[in-house]
């Protein structure tokens, strides 16, 4: 089989991958950072998103797994003290595969029919970097509301543990193919109105936002990577056809990580 590590190249993180590369390599794995199999993250929850989109044109013949250097991780699930068992696991047997979804993301430039195309493991969010973001949203090609207010975040169910958690949203489990819209400090008053609950939709139903002041600057950050863009038309949002996989070689169920991550380790 052939597998990479990405390190997030702290000195701990170097450490260890370069005892997972000599492990797998003695037990005859191939390592390969073009056209890997598996792809193994040492580091945190950013190195993991770094790595998913690394390889994200290769999500059909790419399983992923995390390994955590600092605290526990959602996507970063094992610890460095359990290297050696996971290592033997990966060298004996096929693993078993876990998918979950991920969001379709395409921005759409106000004078061209040519879209920026993305996809996001946690969820993307807008802000404006000029005062109040003011944008219109759409469900299934229909105006729903118009928006004021700090920024929008539309999440995936395994993005609602992140960013959409801070914002008041629910935990959504990843088996659910939908994504989550929360909005971030709203404003609402007899002027300006939105529904203020988090939104969850199913797959086929597209959410579109839509800026209603042109020229002005819109920070989008997907997952971990944040640009400024301007003149755009609307950021189309679905749930996505990809799945992310997630190599599993041991039972640890979502609602265990999520009680893990946010109530207590007892493993820590
Ligand atoms: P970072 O290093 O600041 O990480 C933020 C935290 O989010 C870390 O503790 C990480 O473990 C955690 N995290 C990431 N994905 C998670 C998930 N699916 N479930 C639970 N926790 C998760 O920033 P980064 O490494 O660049 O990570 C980017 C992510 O940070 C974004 O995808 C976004 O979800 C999150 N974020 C959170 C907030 C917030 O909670 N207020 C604000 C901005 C960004």
């Amino acid at each position: 089989m052939r597998f990479c590590i990405l390190s997030r190249e702290d000195s701990k993180s170097k450490v260890i991958t370069s005892r997972m590369r000599q492990y797998l390599e003695d037990f005859a794995l191939v390592y390969d950072k073009e056209e890997p199999e598996l792809v193994i993250s040492v580091g945190g929850d950013g190195t993991f998103l770094e790595a998913f989109h690394t390889y994200r044109h290769r999500l059909k013949d790419t399983a992923f797994i995390g390994v955590h250097t600092g605290h526990l991780g959602f996507y970063a699930d094992w610890v460095p003290e359990e290297i050696e068992k996971l290592i033997i696991e990966i060298a004996k047997k096929p693993f078993e595969v876990v998918e979950y979804p991920l969001l379709d993301i395409k921005i759409h430039p106000v004078d061209s029919n040519e879209y920026q195309h993305f996809l996001a493991l946690n969820e993307v969010s807008v802000k404006s970097t000029e005062g109040t973001l003011a944008m219109d949203v759409h469900i299934k090609g229909v105006h729903f509301e118009r928006f004021r207010g700090d920024g929008l975040c539309v999440s995936t169910p395994s993005g609602s543990t992140a960013y959409n958690k801070a914002l008041g949203g629910a935990i959504l489990h990843p088996s659910l193919n939908a994504l989550q819209v929360t909005e971030m400090a709203s404003i609402n008053n007899r002027v300006y109105r939105t529904i203020g609950s988090p939104l969850i939709l199913p797959k086929h139903h597209v959410c579109e936002l839509l800026p209603i002041y042109q020229g002005r600057n819109i920070l989008i950050t997907i997952d971990h990577q944040t640009e400024v863009y301007k003149n755009i038309s609307r950021i189309e949002c679905r749930v996505a056809n990809e799945k992310i996989r997630f190599a599993r070689f041991r039972a640890f169920p979502f609602w265990k990580r999520v009680h893990d991550s946010f109530i207590s380790d007892e493993r820590s």
